[in-house]
Formats: C-alpha cells, structure tokens, sequence
C-alpha cells in the first residue's frame, strides 16, 4: 500500500524549492534589488521618481527611501532591503553601497556554485574575507577629530554630493557640522551624538539657502490671539497638557434657568473657572505658555491681557522637546502649577516664515537643543533635502564618534580589494577562491561609479588597480574627468563606519542566503486583498 501513493506532509498549495533552484532563484531576486539601485550610486548617479498606489510621489537618490517605497515579495530580496535599512540605522549613509556589495557578492557565490563549490565553503570564505577586509580597512584609516571643523565639512559635502541639493552642499555641510558639533558631548574620554537633539523642521517656501540653525526649538504654531506679544524676552514657560476650558457634559444636559440672575451667575461661575487658569499661571510669573490641548476664547483673552504669549494644541513630541530642552515640567492640573515647573528661553518669539508664522524658542537652559529649519520651493524640493541633512548628519556624527575616516570615491575598495587578493594565496583551498571573488564583487564600487559617469568601467579599474599597486592607496576615481587621482585632494572623505557597516551587513546576509538550499512557502498571499486563502482556512489535511 505504502509508496504507492506520495505522503503528503505539507498542506495543499504549499511552493518547495529546493537545492540548487533554490540558491538559483533566491540569488536572482536579490541581484534584482541591487540592480534597482545602483545606478543611483556616487555624484553621477541618477534619481528615482516613485509613485506608490495613491499616487504620491517621491523623487530620491537614497538607497534606502527606493527600497522603502517599492513593495518587494520575494523573501531573499526583503532580506536584501533589510542591509539597506541596517545600513541606514546604524551609519545612516552608504546604504546604495552595501546593497549593491551584497547583490555583487551573491552573484560571485553563484559562478561558484555552478563550478560545484558547496555553499559553506563559498560562506567560510566570505567570512574570512570580510574580517580580513575589516582589519585592512583599520590600517587605511586617518585621524579625524571634534576640532577639525574644515575636515568635518568636507566629509558632510561628500555624502551629499550625489543628491539634488548638491550645489549647495557647503551651505548644508556648514548647518550639519554646527548642528553635529553643538549637541556633541565628552563622556570618559569618547565623543557621543546624539541625533534626536537635531530637530529638524521643514517648511516650504523660500530658498534651499534660506535653511538655517537655531539655537533652539521651533514649533509649527502661530500665537492663539492677536493681543498678545510677539516677542517675550526672558521667557518664563509653562507646559500645559489639559484642556484650559470649562469641559463639556458628555450628555445633553438641561439646567433650569428661571431668573436673569441665575443665568448670570452661570456665566460668571464659566468666567471664574477661566480666570482661574490664568491667575495661576499668572501668579508663578509665567509669561509664555504652551498648551498640548485646546484654549477657550475666553482663556485667550484673558492670557493676552495679562500680556502672556500662549499656543493651544502643541503636538506631544514638541512639548517633550520643550521640556527637554527649557526644564520645564509638563503640568496636567494648572492650578497646582509651582515656579519650579517653568523652564526658561531667553526668547521666545513669532516669525513669519514663508506664508505662516513659527514659534521660536531660542538660548535655552539647554545649550544641546538645536534645531535646523529647512526650506525649499517644493514639498519634494524639502523631503529631499531632509533625507540629505540627515545623511549628512549622520557621517559627521559617525566621524565625530569614532574619530575616523577614509578616502571615498572607489579608493578603499580597491586598495582592500588587492589586498585581498593577496590574502587569499596565503589561505589557500577551495576558500582561496571564495576570497578571491570577494575580493572582485568589492571593485563593484569603483565600476559602478565609473559606469554612472559615463566613464569605461575596465579602464578605470586598471588604472586604479595600478595606482594602487604604487602605494597610492588614497587614488580614486575623479567622476568628472575620468582620471585616477588623490582622493584627499579633491576633498572626497568618509567615515570608517559606512565601510565597516557595509562590509558586516553585506557579507552577514550574503551568507545567509547562501546557506539556504530550500525554500517552502506557505500558500500565496494575494498581496493586494488579505483573508483570502490565507491561513486560517479550513485545516484540510487528508
Ligand atoms: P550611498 O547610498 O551608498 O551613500 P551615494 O549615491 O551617496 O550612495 O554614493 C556614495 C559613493 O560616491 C561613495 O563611494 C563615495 O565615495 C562616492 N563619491 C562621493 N563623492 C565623490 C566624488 N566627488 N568623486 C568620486 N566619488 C565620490
Ligand atoms: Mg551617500
């Protein structure tokens, strides 16, 4: 009886792939995602336009914002988006790079595979490879430090090179290095950034060079009444997170007013209460209040005659930041308000920012809250702008962190590539050419840049190869007359930590894939519409 029939052990519709076509295929897939990308690597690189289903749009340049936006199935290739968002949270720039190393890395694997080299061995090599690639990299690093504001801004201006603001790179180098610099802090002897000190707004309208630093916090909100100042010098500031109105019955209710002088006294009584708030906000001396939730007509116009600067309906977050930064405690009930809740602003004022009015609080208690404000003709203009700040931000804060850089532009790849090539000859065995092909998926970089230059992608590799072999290990690629020249020279400079992160991230999940000789897939979703044959469904297993 038994053999006769298959034993089925999965359920019905379930997709197996196995051996080979599963390495085959996983491959492929995550080839395609770094396809997708790379031919927005380096200055000459390209942009995408993306259009999700509602028709927004988003125009960009950063690996990780296209790989975000676009929907992927296929589970080698999430995997894939996932070095690409690693890459992002942990440095924050290089993430076209580590994408397009791992997609590099795997097609390597595969001209192994095909040469019936077994997978681990293809993985055990990997990973000597990249530790050997790591420890190289230390060798080629160079000091950077705090101090070294010119260096800083070079390096902030090569990760925006490549995106749409790049003409105006210095202007922006200067804001993320002064941001960077101004919440940076010494703690036992090792530098700390600490990112969420940057407040970033962004407002539409203006010039991409009207974006400035202020020292301080902005908040998206004009003053409720028109009475009151614009401008509070010394602030005194209450945090209010309740409603400063008389509340609502929840329910419809009914009170009997039978005399003109019981109306009265209802009025007074919602007067009283209002007035109240005020005294109380009065009394401590504060002089500018901010309000989480709303501000009856009557409150506000008691607040302006008392001459106070208040703002109703301040999002949470912007209050945490108020808080943080002036020393101000947040206060539920008004009226048991202390002087020790105000925090203080040496100004506190209103400006007229494009077409709306911003609330800026500036020369706080704390010197580390900082906040840039963006500004540019178009909301796609702005978006694109804020993802470059923070790329920016985040390689001098990697720079500022770990004391180190790199010269960019194809130089490091290459000079590790060549050292690994040597490598490999003293590891020897099948590893030996793991090694080897590691050592070439890295030139990706270099190529890929000469190809989005325009420029031939052999040539230069050779020439760079050559230089290299020189001792020029700082010769890179100059984009623009196609020649291999000194790096440090044309000012191309990168933290260590894209490199380093690039390299773990890449080779972390190129092996993973790698190790993978069988995929089963549970019934396909129908992406679009959920609950139809997916699980859950009757259990069939006969
Ligand atoms: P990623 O998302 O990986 O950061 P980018 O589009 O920002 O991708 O490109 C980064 C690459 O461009 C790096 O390898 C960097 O060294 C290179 N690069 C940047 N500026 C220059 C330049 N002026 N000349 C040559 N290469 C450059
Ligand atoms: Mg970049």
């Amino acid at each position: 009886m038994m053999g006769t029939t298959p034993i089925l052990i999965l359920k019905e519709g379930t997709r197996r792939d196995r051996g080979k076509g599963a390495q085959t295929n996983n491959i492929a897939a995550a080839k395609a995602i770094a396809d997708a990308v790379r031919t927005t690597l380096g200055p000459r690189g390209m942009d995408k336009m993306l259009v999700d289903s509602m028709g927004d749009v988003v125009i960009t340049n950063d690996g990780v914002t296209i790989l975000k936006e676009i929907d992927v199935e296929h589970p080698a290739a999430k995997m894939l988006v996932e070095v690409a968002k690693a890459q992002d949270q942990e440095v924050g720039d290089g993430t076209t790079t580590a994408v397009i190393m791992a997609g590099e890395i795997l097609k390597r694997a595969e001209d192994m595979i095909d040469q019936n080299i077994h997978p681990t061995v293809i993985a055990q090599g990997y990973r000597l490879a990249a530790e050997r690639a790591t420890e190289l990299l230390g060798d080629l690093s160079e000091k950077v430090g705090p101090k070294d504001k010119a260096t800083l801004r070079k390096i902030a201006a090569t990760s925006m090179i490549s995106k749409a603001i790049s003409a105006d790179r210095e202007h922006f180098a200067e804001l993320a290095v002064g941001s960077v610099l101004a919440v940076a802090e010494e703690v036992d002897g090792v530098w700390q950034v600490d990112k969420d000190n940057i407040q970033i707004v962004k407002k539409q309208g203006g010039s991409v060079t009207d974006s400035e630093m202020i020292d301080g916090i902005i908040v998206d909100k004009e003053r409720v009444h028109t009475g009151m100042p614009t401008r509070v010098e010394k602030a005194k500031i209450a945090l209010v997170n309740a409603a400063l109105e008389v509340k609502k019955t929840e329910f419809d209710a009914r009170i009997a007013i039978s005399k003109p002088e019981q109306l009265h006294a209802f009025l007074g009584e919602e007067e009283n209460i209002l007035r109240g708030f005020v005294d109380a906000l009065k009394k401590v001396g504060a002089n500018v209040v901010f309000g989480q939730k709303g501000l009856d007509d009557m409150t506000q116009h008691f607040l302006a005659k008392e001459g106070i600067f208040a703002i109703r309906r301040v999002k949470k977050s912007d209050m945490e930041k108020l808080a943080k930064a002036t020393g101000a405690r947040i206060v539920s009930k008004v009226k048991e308000i202390e002087k020790a809740d105000l925090g203080t602003a040496a100004l506190v004022e209103e400006r007229k920012i494009g077409d709306d009015e911003m609330t800026f609080v500036t020369g706080t208690k704390n010197p580390k809250a900082i906040s840039l404000l963006l500004r540019g003709g178009t909301e796609h203009v702005v978006d694109e702008i804020e993802r470059s700040v923070e790329d920016a931000i985040s390689v001098v804060k990697a720079a500022v962190e770990d004391g180190e850089m790199v010269t960019g532009g194809g130089s490091v790849h290459t000079h590790l590539s060549l050292g690994l090539r040597d490598y490999a000859a003293s590891v020897g065995g099948r590893e030996q050419i793991a090694i080897e092909a590691f050592a070439t998926a890295l030139e990706v970089v270099p190529r890929t840049l000469a190809e989005n230059a325009g420029l031939d992608p052999i040539d230069t590799i050779i020439d760079l190869r050559n230089a290299h072999k020189a001792g020029k290990h700082r010769h890179g690629i100059n984009l623009y007359t196609g020649k291999v020249t000194d790096m440090r020279k044309l000012d191309v400079l990168e933290p260590v930590r894209v490199t380093r992160q690039a390299l773990s991230s890449a080779t972390d999940t190129a092996v993973m894939i790698l190790r993978i000789d069988d995929v089963i897939a549970a019934t396909e979703f129908s992406g679009g519409a959920p609950g139809e044959g997916g699980p859950g469904g009757e259990g069939d297993f006969e």
